[in-house]
């Protein structure tokens, strides 16, 4: 099903994922200069011209670096955001969206970076925020929800727990559910990624993007975002996708290499593993997102835990400091690189600061 702008709504009433109409073509479209934010592509994002709620709500979330490692390999350096993940994309877009709706009071449900990240943008925007969280989230990250003036709701179970009790929460109390995985606005925010990297190399796409895929809410707004694009006529072709999971949860890439659609039952077994941002089990928008990656003519990779641990100390001894899932996507390229030598344009996507987690060791 797919949603009108300007609603409420964040699944289908009959329970199945909602996806956006009426995004506005890219008809002579131009970033807007002398504006350094994600703002500067908003006649692609889902508002009205006139509409100026995003004023009040940026952080001057975006531009971050690409740098190039070795000749046409680069480094998208998304960890320098306001709240140090790629999340704050999807949140400056749905937090606006929220404020121009005139809620105030929002609910989210995330044991990260994705809560962090829509408190802070809530506060920005005087919303309140009821975050919903698994008993064992870490006291640094329940600390950081706080700072924000978030109200957090630690409780007992999982993952899917923490968004049970959200669901409930919304269901006896009038609130926006912000949801990362379900509203699809929030993949509206991540699409800028790709327009930014087209902007830095020049009005062009890379022929490669690796990037770690849990919810998938880098991959299907990159997807969305470099498929606007091709279709207005800016860019030439898609990247191949290279959708990076670590070995001990990688539902999506077993389904993937089957050929199969939908998550068995028993593959969604998960270990835990250093990589805990990509760590899920079941993800809603499993087949979205394996869609996404064959379109692009891509590939799933799966990543040890030694190799990321590897992969974030060799990161680290070039300056560059990284949280675990974020080095699962370096680790991730090199050995996705090791099988094919000769490609052209990659970029890898490095999306979550190292002082999120625990140091390395040396
Ligand atoms: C959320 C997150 C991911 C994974 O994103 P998904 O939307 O779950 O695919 C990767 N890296 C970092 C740092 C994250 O915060």
């Amino acid at each position: 099903m797919e949603l009108d702008i300007h609603s409420y709504l964040w699944r289908c009433s009959c329970g199945g994922l909602l996806d956006l109409l009426g995004i506005p073509t890219l008809d002579n479209f131009k970033p807007v200069s002398g504006l350094w934010s994600i703002w500067r592509y908003r006649k692609s994002l889902p508002f009205d011209t006139s509409s100026n709620e995003w004023e009040t709500v940026t952080l001057g979330e975006g531009i971050t670096p690409l740098i190039e490692e070795e000749i046409g390999q680069y480094l998208k350096l998304d960890f320098l955001m306001p709240t140090l993940s790629f999340k704050d994309r999807g949140s400056a877009v749905l937090i606006t969206k929220a404020l121009e709706l005139g809620v105030s009071r929002v609910v989210a449900d995330s044991s990260g970076n994705a809560g962090i990240s829509i408190a802070a943008y809530c506060s920005r925007a005087a919303i309140d925020a009821e975050v919903f969280v698994p008993a064992n989230t870490s006291g640094k990250k329940v600390e950081q929800l706080r700072s924000y003036g978030a109200k957090v709701h630690q409780v007992t179970g999982d993952r899917q727990a923490a968004n049970a009790a959200a669901i409930e929460y919304l269901e006896n109390n009038n609130a926006y559910y912000a949801s990362h995985i379900y509203n699809p606005l929030f993949h509206h925010g991540t699409k800028t990624y790709m327009y930014e990297i087209w902007e830095q190399l020049g009005g062009k796409l890379p022929d490669v993007l690796v990037l770690p895929v849990g919810n998938g809410t880098l991959l299907l707004g990159a997807y969305i975002g470099a498929k606007e694009l091709v279709d207005s006529g800016l860019a030439s072709r898609m990247p191949n996708f290279i959708a990076i999971q670590a070995r001990e949860c990688a539902p999506l890439a077993s389904t993937w290499q089957k050929q199969t659609t939908g998550i068995a039952q028993g593959e969604s077994r998960c270990n835990s593993t250093v990589a805990e941002g990509i760590a899920i089990a079941d993800p809603p928008r499993a087949n979205q997102m394996i869609e996404a990656v064959n379109a692009s003519r891509g590939s799933f990779v799966t990543v040890s835990e030694a190799e990321i641990i590897s992969a974030r100390r060799l990161l680290s001894r070039r300056g560059i400091d990284v949280e675990p899932t974020a080095a699962a996507a370096y680790a991730g390229f090199l050995s996705w690189r090791k099988q094919n030598p000769e490609t052209g344009s990659i970029v890898v996507a490095l999306t979550g600061a190292g002082l999120k987690s625990a140091p390395s060791n040396h």
